[in-house]
């Protein structure tokens, strides 16, 4: 496997303002984590902690970056702190 050597990016969606977008740290594609046709992004990790989903890691179909979603278990907790 050749792909150790490329950059995975990191992107804290507690850090995302709006409805959750945000451009490819690579290539600057438009990614709706709320996509689910595969044409911009695929999904090719999750991790899930104590039946939380904890990080997400997707391929960019533009630039084939790999990008981990993390911060999921505080955007979670942020969302019920609002209600
Ligand atoms: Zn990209």
């Amino acid at each position: 496997m050749e792909q150790s050597h490329l950059a995975i990016f990191k992107v804290d969606i507690t850090q995302i303002e709006g409805e959750g977008n945000f451009p490819c740290p690579k290539c600057g594609v438009t990614i709706s984590p709320d996509d689910e046709t595969e044409t911009v992004f695929k999904i090719i990790d999750t991790k899930v902690k104590k039946h939380n989903l904890e990080e997400l890691v997707i391929l960019c179909n533009k630039c084939e970056s790999r990008i981990r979603l993390v911060g999921f278990l505080q955007f979670e907790k942020k969302q019920e702190q609002l209600l």
